[in-house]
């Protein structure tokens, strides 16, 4: 699943900085324009991968999926490098960005990127799409990862928008729009991609309805028995998506 053939002008930067929820690290993309490079996702304030990103050009905009320190954490010092390059976030307050992007389904002008709110792993998450005419690029941030799944993360996340951003996407890009996501591999088939994720989550809604009907109480419990098979190391986050579950089934009646 790593061949997958980028166009000449977008590039893909990993930062070093492996993990449970990060996997081999955040992804930054680097889209070369005519105006300097737009990057996606600055990352987190590592030093060694905030350089490597400059030595592809000059930077004209920075863009931010969502305020997770894993995407914005350097941003500060990004904006240094870059010499006071924009930074444009959802949410700027929490991620301390300059300014707010434009709103959903907008073009980003000059950067040939169009932006879609995709709330639900978070309330600010966002997912830019970009289309040179041959080949159509979903950077989907954590909303849909390059394997395994991503947490709703609540209460800052919220599972029934979750699902709405699932069904925006699959109907937002071509079948075989390439997915850039923010931490794992890329994907041919972007769509096939979040069809997975939809069928992913329906299943894991069914198995906490399971455990409550089962006599699970808590969001802990419900994690003990639908995550039993998890590693512990997730369980924190696993218990925030039941916890994000547990409202939704609620709000259901
Ligand atoms: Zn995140």
């Amino acid at each position: 699943m790593t061949d997958v053939a980028l166009p000449m002008w977008c590039r893909l930067v990993r930062a070093d900085n492996p993990g449970p929820m990060t996997l081999d690290g955040t992804n930054t993309y680097v889209l070369r324009t005519g105006d300097g490079n737009v990057v996606i996702d600055p990352g987190p304030w590592l030093e060694e991968h905030l350089d490597a990103l400059m030595s592809l050009g000059p930077v004209s905009v920075g863009l931010i999926t969502h305020h997770h320190p894993d995407h914005c954490g350097g941003v500060d010092l990004f904006r240094d490098l870059t010499g006071g390059a924009p930074v444009l976030a959802r949410d700027p307050a929490a991620s301390g960005a300059d300014a707010e992007l434009p709103p959903h389904g907008q073009r980003l002008d000059d950067f040939g990127l169009t932006v879609l709110d995709t709330p639900g792993h978070t309330a600010d998450s966002v997912s830019f799409v970009a289309d040179d005419g041959e080949s159509v690029l979903l950077f989907s941030g954590d909303t849909v990862l390059g394997r395994g799944t991503t947490i709703v993360s609540h209460p800052d996340g919220d599972l029934g928008d979750y699902l709405a951003s699932l069904e925006l996407l699959r109907t937002a890009v071509p079948g075989d729009a390439l997915l850039l996501p923010g931490h794992g591999p890329l994907r041919a088939g972007a769509v096939g991609v979040v069809d997975e994720y939809v069928a992913h989550r329906l299943q894991r809604i069914e198995q906490v309805r399971a455990a409550l009907a089962g006599g699970a109480r808590t969001a802990r419990d419900v994690v003990e028995v639908v995550y039993a098979d998890v590693d512990r190391a997730l369980w924190p986050a696993a218990e925030r998506t039941v916890e994000a579950t547990l409202v939704y089934l609620r709000a259901l009646g």
